[in-house]
Order: structure tokens, then C-alpha cells, then sequence
């Protein structure tokens, strides 16, 4: 299977839902991340235009961690909007992965980015399979399954699936380490420890689902989207 997820900032992906794709690459799936916006507002002190190329360097030392291959759309941070020129480079970003299942943010997220990402994909992922919308990759045969990751700390989400993350959860870490620049941003910026911050929602998932440590979605079952399979590893 081919199987993408699209988070608005690099790290979110790896925050929300790296113990899945380790699973998924770990079972011999073909995994493609994808990062909207290049992350360049996400430091105190690190300039914009050296911050965006420190975080792309991250992110795919990330996916290298499960031999993922990711694109960069470079979207500004925190200006990521559902346009046509957005929309197109979408479109043509998931005909790249050409994935049976993606997962991206849930659309009533805290941030702004996550929200319009969101939207982006859905919209994008039902236009891919449309030959007569031209981009540089050809038009997908199938429409893809869609999954919402978590929110951060699991606010005001309610997953209705589950997956036992237990023994990839180590390197869901190793992946968040790669973000070192933002590992220090949560803290000066926001106050958090984001270590503490996903063992916390790993270990509440897991107590739902009766496990050690999992991850929380949503399926976005809509028509021709829902699956009789269990899609989710
Ligand atoms: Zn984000």
C-alpha cells in the first residue's frame, strides 16, 4: 500500500501520527510525507530564511529514520490558504505519492495552517483523479482514503479509530528528535516539553483503546471514500 500523510508545518506530522507511519513502513508499505509550509516562524532567535532550510534538513533526516520520501510545498508559515495555485500544487503533490490512504490534520484543529491544510487535502484528494485538471503528475486512478491525525494534546478530539503504536513509539521519538530547532521553540515559545507532551497523549489513547501507547483518528467516511478494509495498520 501507499500511504501519505500531509501535516502544515515539518514536526506535525511526527507529533500526530509518526508511530503509525513507522508501522505502516515497518510492514513494508510505501510511506510519502509531505510538509505544507516551510516552518520559517517557528524560532525566537533563528532568521526566517536560515530557519526554513534548518527545518527542511530536519524533516528529512525524519523521514530517513523510515526510508519516507518527502516533498516540500514551501508554503509560507502561518499563510497557508485554500486558493486554486494551492489547491493545484495539492493536487498534483498527492498525484506524486499517488497513496491509497492519507492523513492530514482533522478540520477544526487549533491552528490556522492545520485547518487550511486540511481542507486542502480533502478538496485536493477528491481533484486528483481528474484527468482533464492538468499537472505535472498524471491524475490518480482512485480516490484515496482519508484519516484525521489527532490535535495537539488531543484537544476536543474524539478518535473512533485506534492504532497500538507500543513498540514503533521509539521511533516516533528518534523522528521528533530530528526537529531539534523546534524541540526548543515549544519550550521558549509555548511552554511545553514535547516529550512529555506526546508521551501524555500516547498514554491516554492507549488507556481507550487498552493498550500501552497509541495513536487517535478519525475517518473521514464520506462517498466514494469508505472502505469495508481496515485501512489503518
Ligand atoms: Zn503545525
Amino acid at each position: 500500500m501507499r500511504v501519505l500523510a500531509v501535516g502544515a508545518h515539518p514536526d506535525d506530522i511526527e507529533i500526530l501520527c509518526a508511530g503509525t507511519l513507522a508501522k505502516y513502513a515497518q510492514r513494508g508499505d510505501e510511506v510519502f510525507m509531505c510538509c505544507a509550509t516551510d516552518g520559517a516562524a517557528g524560532h525566537m532567535l533563528i532568521p526566517p530564511d536560515e530557519l526554513k532550510v534548518i527545518r527542511e534538513q530536519e524533516a528529512c533526516r525524519s523521514a530517513e529514520v523510515i526510508g519516507a520520501q518527502i516533498m516540500f510545498l514551501e508554503e509560507d508559515d502561518e499563510f497557508l490558504f485554500h486558493d486554486r495555485p494551492t489547491r493545484l500544487k495539492f493536487i498534483d503533490m498527492i498525484r506524486w505519492a499517488d497513496p491509497q490512504v492519507i492523513i492530514t490534520h482533522t478540520p477544526d484543529d487549533y491552528h490556522p495552517d492545520h485547518r487550511a491544510c486540511s481542507e486542502l487535502v480533502f478538496g485536493a484528494s477528491f481533484v486528483s483523479t481528474l484527468p482533464n485538471i492538468k499537472t505535472d503528475h498524471e491524475a490518480q486512478e482512485g480516490i484515496a482514503a482519508l484519516f484525521y491525525m489527532d490535535t495537539l494534546a488531543g484537544a476536543r478530539f474524539e478518535p473512533d479509530l485506534y492504532v497500538d503504536v507500543t513498540e514503533t513509539y521509539e521511533t516516533k521519538r528518534q523522528m521528533l528528535n530530528c526537529h531539534a530547532s523546534q524541540v526548543k521553540w515549544l519550550k521558549d515559545h509555548d511552554n511545553i516539553d514535547i516529550h512529555e507532551f506526546i508521551d501524555g497523549v500516547a498514554a491516554m489513547r492507549g488507556l481507550q483503546c487498552g493498550v500501552e501507547l497509541a495513536e487517535g483518528f478519525k475517518a473521514a467516511w464520506v462517498w466514494p471514500r469508505i472502505s469495508p478494509e481496515r485501512l489503518l495498520p
